[in-house]
Parts: structure tokens; sequence; C-alpha cells
């Protein structure tokens, strides 16, 4: 059954508009009566059945709504230093199919890529848009939320209160991933700061370790390219906690 973003929930009804209507509609070519699943962020999933297509919405009677247990029960947060477009749009992909919660671009020292005012707003919007089709393609149903632009200064209250910091860094020998993960709590959220494509300054470490209260740790004696240690510690810390 294809799925859809829902525009508009009612009790007996959901509407489809936009680009979902469209999709529907010129694409997949679906007519009244056809099933759909529509899923409106908020953890429910509904299956409808198309009752109506006008020029701009889909009416869905609903016929049942389910609690799908896909979402990872413990919150991961990615905190990304801006690296170039594709590889933050390749970890925004990658990073929805694995289960992150939500994904926050950090402006770092060593970051090539500095977006400010209406460019970091449209680059933003178009990272949601990829984690929206991501979410949609691996039957999540809540859609992972991308964060604007920010600094290291505006980090503690971008995420919940409670949140554990990881910074995995390369030039960090003794603490390993997994005994960091032994001393957190998986009932609150985890955020991972990764570099940008040059790492991280020893600085930023220590600002992290000081005011986020970060630990450090390897991913191993190999470097990593930023996207491909974003995506290793993600899966380590979901699989740790049960939800890989
Ligand atoms: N400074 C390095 C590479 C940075 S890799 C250089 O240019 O040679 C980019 C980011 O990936 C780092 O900031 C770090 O967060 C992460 N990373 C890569 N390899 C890692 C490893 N072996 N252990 C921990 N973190 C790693």
């Amino acid at each position: 059954m294809n799925r859809f973003k829902i525009t508009e929930l009612g009790k007996n009804a959901f509407w489809l508009r936009g680009t979902e209507r469209d999709h529907l509609v010129r694409v997949l070519r679906l007519t009244p009566g056809d099933k759909v699943l529509g899923y409106d962020n908020s953890g429910m999933e509904y299956t409808g059945v198309i009752l109506k297509i006008e020029d701009k919405s889909v009416t869905c009677r609903i016929i049942s709504s389910d609690h799908p247990d896909v979402e990872a029960h413990t919150s991961v947060f990615l905190v990304a230093g801006l690296s170039k477009g594709e590889k933050m749009e390749w970890v925004i992909q990658k990073g929805t199919e694995l289960g992150m919660q939500g994904l926050l671009p950090l402006r770092t020292q060593r970051s090539v890529m500095q977006l400010e005012g209406s460019k970091a707003l449209d680059r933003v919007a178009r990272w949601q848009k990829i984690a929206s089709e991501a979410s949609k393609q691996s039957h999540r149903v809540r859609e992972p939320q991308i964060g604007e632009v920010c600094d290291w200064r505006d980090l503690p209250e971008k995420l919940p209160a409670g949140t554990q910091w990881l910074i995995p860094y390369e030039e960090e020998r003794t603490q390993r991933l997994a005994s960091a993960l032994n001393d957190f709590d998986p009932e609150y959220p985890i955020a991972i700061l990764i570099g940008p494509e040059g790492g991280f300054e020893a600085a930023e470490v220590v600002r992290a370790r000081e005011e986020l209260g970060a630990r450090s740790v390897s991913l191993g004696p190999r470097i990593l390219r930023a996207e491909t240690a974003a995506l290793a510690a993600l899966t380590l810390v979901l699989g740790y906690f049960g939800d890989i």
C-alpha cells in the first residue's frame, strides 16, 4: 500500500494536498476506492480508502488506525559540523533510515561551507525534505527534524534537558564508545557531535567537554570520513541500546 504524509487529519477522514495529492493522482494514478496509508508525524498510522479526488485535495475515509513500533526507543540526535552539501544530504538520508531523531547542522571552525541567512534557511528546508522522503521510504511514522544551522553557544538549549553528549574524536586514544554508553541512560536523549571534513579543533573538543559535559570517544584507530563517522556512531549507539 502506498504511504502518504497527511496534510489534515479529522476524526473519520484525512486529506492529502500539495505534492502528496499530486503524487497520488499523477504518478500513482490511484482512484476512489483504492486503499492508502497515511501518517501525520504523531507516531500514528492510518489506513484509508480514497473517497474523493479534487483539484487541490484528496479525501480518504479512515478505516483503521495503528501505532506501529518502528521508531527507535532511544532518541539519538546527530549534531554535524557543516560539510559540503552532498555529504550532509547523505547523512540525513541514511541517518533517517537508521532511526535518528533529528539533526542539527553546526558551524565549526573548520567548516569549509558557511551557511548564513536565507541561504541557510533554504538549505535546511531542502534537508527537511530529504528527511521527509527518507522517512516515507523507510516506513517511519515520525520524521526526524532538521534544526536551523547553529553555533556552539546555541547547543545547550537546542536539545532537551538531560541530553547526554558524545563527541567522537580521532585524537581520542583511550575512551571507547561502548564504555561511555555504559554510563548513559537510554531514557534520555543522546547527541552525537561529528566534525566537518577537516575535523574539530582541539579547543572545540575541550568546549564540548566543559560546556556540554560531552564524552570524547574513539571510533577505532582508522580515520573515518565525517559522514562515515556519523553513521557508524549512530548505528553503534542505536545498536547498543537494542534499537537495531
Ligand atoms: N582531522 C582529520 C579527520 C576528521 S574526520 C583529518 O582531516 O585528518 C571527521 C570527523 O569524523 C571527526 O571530527 C570525528 O568526529 C569523526 N571521526 C573520524 N574518524 C574517527 C575516529 N577514528 N574516532 C573518532 N571519531 C572519528
